[in-house]
């Protein structure tokens, strides 16, 4: 695992907040059923959709906390919207995500799904 990923997701761990969401059975069965590319393509997606413009429709209240593995992993992890992303990732708001950027928040969710996955 990159380390810097494997230090973020460390530092997240200890907020009782973000560590207090973890995939419930259902969501791991919905893994399960759909297969890991599946969810790779709707992270993809997800962080296109909800997060990688300059101003996110409805920021702050754009991510569900039900119902997907990325939703649930995107609150884990500090990506829920731009203001977590700006405080808890020094990923200024107002401007578009760089590639690098997405990247990171990319590898960052899919880390922290599969090792939820793999228990
Ligand atoms: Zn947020």
């Amino acid at each position: 695992m990159d380390s810097n990923i494997a230090e973020v997701l460390e530092k997240l761990e200890l907020s009782k907040f973000r560590n207090s969401f973890h995939l419930r059975k259902y969501l791991l069965k919905y893994i399960d059923e759909k297969g890991i590319s599946t969810i790779k393509r709707h992270t993809v997606d997800f962080i296109e959709e909800k997060l990688a413009s300059a101003h996110p429709k409805n920021d702050g209240k754009q991510t569900p906390t039900k119902n997907h593995p990325t939703f649930i992993a995107m609150h884990h992890c500090a990506c829920c919207c731009r203001s977590c992303l700006e405080k808890w990732h020094h990923i200024p708001k107002g401007r578009e995500l760089t590639k690098d950027e997405k990247n990171y928040i990319y590898r960052l969710l899919m880390t922290w799904i599969i090792r939820e996955y793999r228990g």
